[in-house]
């Protein structure tokens, strides 16, 4: 017996409210997730369309009153079918319930929340509208002729406020119908974004390198087997550029195209870019927008009245009628994995959308990831390269400073004696500089500052973490010693985590360059909406000499009297206790490097650090990718790491530690009994890196294996085993794949 879930009308949301058919036997062999079928429904059984979500042989239902399907309703593939069979990938890749994908991919409006207003706003272009208020004051229909004048005053008004004019929920039908309005949930920046920029089209030749990547990136496409194309190519190369030829000659065959950009990018200048080019072809998402927001959104988006979507990881999603490309910038940023069920990375779902959809792929990156490298090497993708910066701007000269000597000469300041000269210097001549404080995944490790010694967990290459019990735990194995009172390579008793802040240095500036304005950005001067942008621009302005900041300050922005570029511990981020701190921390330093120089002056950087003789640091400072690809392959084949292996990591969280710790025990004990033997490798369980959070714990089992299938069929065996098991009823369980 095969049965299937179906959705009856998925333009309402009920996605949480599916019905089960039995499949007939002459449609088992065709039938899949995404489907329009045809079913008998209600008492009358007259027959409904409705999408298949879910496929199964087992029904909480007596099977012998289960209605059957009468029919595929082929032909009828709809942008919808493709993104539930997508979100049916999805649920099988990365696990979770078929309605957290659904979820994920479909754009539903849920209920208008009491304190969403709704705006109204002409939805046309103002002559048009102006035509047909001069038809319509000369007819009967008055209320439609007064509120139109209105609004065409207005631009946009609040719901409420059409009653005034006389019109009620007939005459906004009605304009709504004719496409002449649309009601939005919330008055919104795009309006706003498209006025004030005047930027004139952006619209430049392009150089002989970029038409050749633009090129061959287009002929790959039109194989008959495409392949995803990384856009290889240092900051500064033009990379937006190449994505805005190869977005015009997708719009020019009538496809449409996503840029997903990761969250911290989404500045105005990224915007304007894309707007100064595109017009209102262009529209942003966000992750500020509420629900109805991104409904809008994807509504026009459905209809063909925009194009292009710019916007982080769930733009990918963007329901276009004939998607053309799909563009990831950046593509080696941790935020395009998503955090939440199911715990989907971009780039991969990317290119799996775009093989249903029959569109192109382009990931692009100065710093490429690993796996994404992986992939070219093995052919699985094509690249392209841009190899020189645009214009006059050159690469910086970089010097990198080991802390352990500056100990040694009695300098126990975050500034080393060769940044501060730097600094004296460039602000002397007014150019200005960034100081990059680099506390991403910081997990507070301990190390000696005399020789620089890192604590490392004996079974995981990877560094301990500092707990407050005084203990330094693995959190890969659980792992766990007292933390030492020297350090265990050369005595010394300056052995400890590294807790300089940003505060901390802008004081420690602000003493040393007396009168120097100092502009800081964290996560406390940033907590403010536009706060950001403004940071940013009041620094573009040169109202500040120095900008001191966590990562967010590495990103995108051109400064081009911005000379000098210091990164003041670069092992924060080395040290972060996972495998990817070498390659995060590679990514880092090549793109703060890449911040000195944008201008014609020539840049320097300077990289403080107790291991300048560590490899990340090393190929960063040439800014030599491949060599770093190189050395971090190696580490990772041989520590079975991914992409030479796979890695399923079963997150348990729960209120009641000791349950927690119990539970986590027997999904270990169950995963070693179904797969005994070496093969399948099982690491912990152990705290994770925050191992609580709002008084919930939260624990963690690695799996490795070279074959990501098995690593599936342990999860779906897993799961079974949960759910059928009443010890696990308070425990909340996620998997992630890597
Ligand atoms: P990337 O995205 O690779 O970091 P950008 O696309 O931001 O590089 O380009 C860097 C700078 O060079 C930008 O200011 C851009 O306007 C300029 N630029 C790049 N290519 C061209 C071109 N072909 N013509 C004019 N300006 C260009
Ligand atoms: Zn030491
Ligand atoms: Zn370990």
């Amino acid at each position: 017996m095969v049965c299937a879930d179906i959705i009856i009308d998925i333009s309402h949301g009920n996605l949480d409210k599916s019905f089960q058919y039995l499949v007939p036997e002459w449609m088992q062999e065709q039938i899949r997730p995404g489907m329009v079928v045809t079913v008998p429904f209600g008492k009358g059984n007259c027959l409904r369309k409705g999408y298949v979500i879910g496929l199964g042989t087992q029904t909480d239902y007596d099977p012998h009153k289960l209605k059957e399907i009468q029919g595929l309703a082929s032909g009828e593939e709809t942008t919808e079918s493709r993104l539930i069979e997508l979100a049916a990938w999805m649920r099988e890749r990365y696990g979770s319930t078929m309605i957290q994908a659904l979820k994920t991919v479909l754009p539903i409006r849920e209920k208008v929340k009491s304190k969403e207003k709704r705006y109204i706003c002409l939805n046309t272009d103002r002559t048009a509208a102006e035509a047909l208020l001069q038809k319509l004051r000369g007819g009967r229909a008055k209320a439609r002729a007064r509120f139109l004048e209105a609004l065409l005053e207005k631009g946009t008004m609040e719901y409420s406020e059409a009653a005034e004019y006389g019109a009620g929920k007939a005459v906004l039908d009605f304009f709504e119908k004719e496409e002449i309005i649309r009601i939005r949930y919330e008055e919104i920046t795009r309006t706003a974004v498209t006025q004030a920029l005047t930027a004139p089209g952006d619209r430049c030749a392009l150089t002989d390198e970029q038409r050749q990547a633009a090129d061959a990136a287009a002929r790959e496409w039109k194989k008959e087997k495409p392949r995803p194309v990384l856009l290889y190519g240092v900051t500064g190369s033009g990379k937006t550029q190449v994505y805005m030829e190869l977005i015009d000659q997708v719009l020019q065959e009538g496809k449409q195209a996503i840029v997903l950009i990761p969250e911290i990018a989404l500045t105005y200048q990224t915007v304007r870019r894309f707007y100064g080019r595109f017009g209102d072809r262009v529209s942003i998402l966000n992750s500020r927008m509420s629900q109805g927001e991104r409904y809008d959104q994807f509504k026009m988006a459905k209809k063909g009245a925009v194009q292009v979507m710019v916007g982080p990881r769930s733009a990918l999603f963007t329901p276009f009628p004939r998607l053309g490309l799909i563009i990831v910038d950046e593509e080696h940023e941790p935020t395009y994995k998503s955090e939440n069920s199911p715990r989907f990375h971009a780039v991969e779902t990317a290119v799996r959308r775009a093989e249903m959809e029959g569109a192109g792929v382009l990931l692009g990156s100065a710093t490429p990831s690993v796996e994404t490298f992986f992939k070219v090497r093995s052919g699985e993708y094509a690249m392209v390269r841009l190899t020189g910066r645009y214009g006059e701007s050159r690469l910086p000269e970089v010097s990198v400073v080991d802390l352990r000597e500056e100990l040694k000469a009695g300098n126990r300041s975050v500034l080393s004696r060769e940044l501060k000269r730097d600094m004296e210097s460039r602000l002397q001549k007014k150019e200005q500089v960034m100081l990059f404080l680099n506390r991403r995944g910081y997990a507070g490790f301990v190390s000696c500052r005399s020789c620089g010694e890192v604590i490392k967990c004996p079974h995981c290459d990877v560094s301990l973490s500092e707990h407050n019990n005084g203990k330094l735990i693995c959190h890969y194995c659980g792992y766990e010693v007292r933390k030492p009172e020297v350090c265990p390579v050369c005595g010394s008793p300056y052995i400890g985590g590294f807790k300089a802040g940003t505060q901390q240095v802008e004081q420690v500036i602000r003493k040393n360059f007396p009168g120097v304005r100092v502009l800081r950005m964290d996560y406390d001067t940033t907590r403010k909406k536009g706060s950001y942008e403004k940071i940013l621009s009041a620094f573009a302005r040169q109202e500040a000499d120095i900008l001191v900041g966590t990562q967010m300050i590495v990103k995108g922005h051109d400064f081009p009297m911005v000379t000098l570029v210091g990164v003041l511990a670069a092992d924060l981020s080395l040290n972060a206790g996972d495998y990817h701190s070498a390659e995060r921390t590679f990514q880092l330093l090549t793109q703060a490097v890449g911040r000195a120089g944008r201008g014609v002056r020539e840049g320097k950087a300077v990289i403080q650090t107790y291991h300048p003789e560590h490899y990340s640091i090393q190929t960063a400072a040439c800014q030599d990718y491949e060599a770093f690809y190189e050395e971090e392959m190696a580490y990772r084949e041989m520590m079975d790491y991914p992409p030479s292996s796979h890695m399923l990591a079963v997150l348990g969280a729960c209120t009641e530690e000791s349950l927690l710790k119990e539970a986590m025990e027997y999904v270990e004990r169950f995963v070693r009994r179904i797969y005994p033997g070496e093969d399948l490798h099982v690491i912990g369980p152990a705290p994770a890196s925050i191992g609580k959070m709002k008084d919930v714990y939260k624990r963690v089992l690695y799996l490795k294996h070279r074959e990501y299938s098995l690593l599936v069929s342990v999860r779906e065996r897993l799961e079974r085993y949960i759910e059928v098991n009443s010890g696990f009823r308070k425990i909340y369980i996620q998997y992630d794949f890597s």
